[in-house]
């Protein structure tokens, strides 16, 4: 088991596939997008398969969430999928994705094992998309969810991250454009995860603004917290549901006490936390020619020294060097 000194368990594995991406979100990266990490540093397609089979046959994984950077740019990622879905216990497999390529994409995935995807989507608006992502690519992300959603990638989630005076006037819209779709959009607050740290308190929207801007349009009604888990989604029904729309609070109402998250990051290394100051080098290990018995327990290692909580909201708080296309969202 990947078990914490607070008494959590890790059985979530969020696999970033690579730090590149072909937008360029504001929250996110800058203009010019960001130095890649060169190609000798990134764990081979081999090396995350056995990365992978430790966790799930080992340590206790059962469900792998693939992202990046942008994870469809991974060439090799039907046959990732293939070899994580064929594992004994199987895990469940979703894809954080933006969308772009997945309409193409989507029935091969399925074919490999996904189970289901999670599509960001920050405005309906082509010009507002491109503010914020710094390409034209709405009609593109679209497609992509319905491909997802016509190849059984389903549920399909949203993600939306709302930013003042941007997109935070669209909440309204989007929630009922995935109702009327039938995707599970979830609002999640900005963080300070950038790589120009430009992330402020005082400008971010807040779960509390974000359910006062849907509860003027939509009667919310709470769901009950096991229906959470330990999601880090809190769950509203929508006009009495069954639908539900997700707040995903991480600055103003954080969830680390029902953390089950640990994250491989491309490049090889274990973070316990997206906020994580300190990795765990599983690389360097894999590359010595370290056995599977002394992968597992750097990996539990690292795992055991997870921090009660991300700490934002502590004066010290000091920003991840790496950000969150390099960590894996
Ligand atoms: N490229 C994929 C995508 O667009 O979903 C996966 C990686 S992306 C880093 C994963 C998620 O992180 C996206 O939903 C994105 O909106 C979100 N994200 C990126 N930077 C963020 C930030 N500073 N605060 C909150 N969410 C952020």
């Amino acid at each position: 088991m990947l078990a914490d000194s607070y008494g959590r368990v890790a059985t979530d594995l969020r696999v970033s596939l690579t730090d590149r991406c072909n937008l360029r979100c504001t929250y996110c990266m800058p203009p010019e997008g960001l130095d890649w990490l060169p190609k000798p540093e990134l764990l081979t397609d081999d090396e995350i398969n056995r990365l992978i089979r430790i966790g799930v046959t080992m340590l206790g994984i059962d469900e792998i969430r693939f992202t990046g950077g942008e994870p469809l740019l991974r060439r090799g990622l039907v046959g990732i999928l293939a070899e994580a879905t064929a594992l004994s216990p199987r895990p469940k497999t979703a894809l954080t994705t933006n969308g772009i390529g997945l309409s193409r994409t989507a029935a091969q995935l399925a074919e490999a094992g996904l189970d289901r995807v999670n599509v960001s989507l920050d405005s309906l608006r082509p010009d507002v998309f491109e503010q914020l992502a710094r390409r034209r690519r709405l009609d593109d992300v679209l497609e992509g969810m319905a491909g997802a959603a016509d190849a059984g990638l389903t549920p399909v989630k949203v993600n939306t991250v709302l930013m003042r005076d941007i997109n935070d006037v669209e909440a309204p819209d989007l929630l009922r454009y995935c109702l009327e779709h039938g995707y599970q959009l979830r609002f999640i607050e900005q963080m300070p995860l950038d790589a120009q740290h430009g992330w402020r308190r005082d400008t971010m929207i807040t779960a509390d603004e974000i359910l006062d801007r849907l509860s003027a349009e939509f009667d919310l009604r709470a769901a009950d917290d096991e229906e959470r888990g330990s999601a880090p989604a809190e769950l509203f029904y929508v006009d009495g549901g069954p639908e539900t729309v997700g707040v995903i609070g991480s600055v103003t109402r954080p969830f680390c006490g029902a953390c089950d998250r640990v994250r491989l990051t491309a490049d090889g290394q274990i973070r316990n936390c997206l906020f994580a100051r300190e990795e765990s080098d599983l690389r360097s290990l894999l590359r010595e020619g370290g056995t599977d018995e002394e992968i597992a327990k750097r990996w539990r290692a690292a795992v055991a020294t997870k921090l009660p909580g991300h700490g934002i909201n502590d004066p010290s708080f000091l920003q991840p060097a790496r950000p969150m296309s390099a960590i894996g969202g």
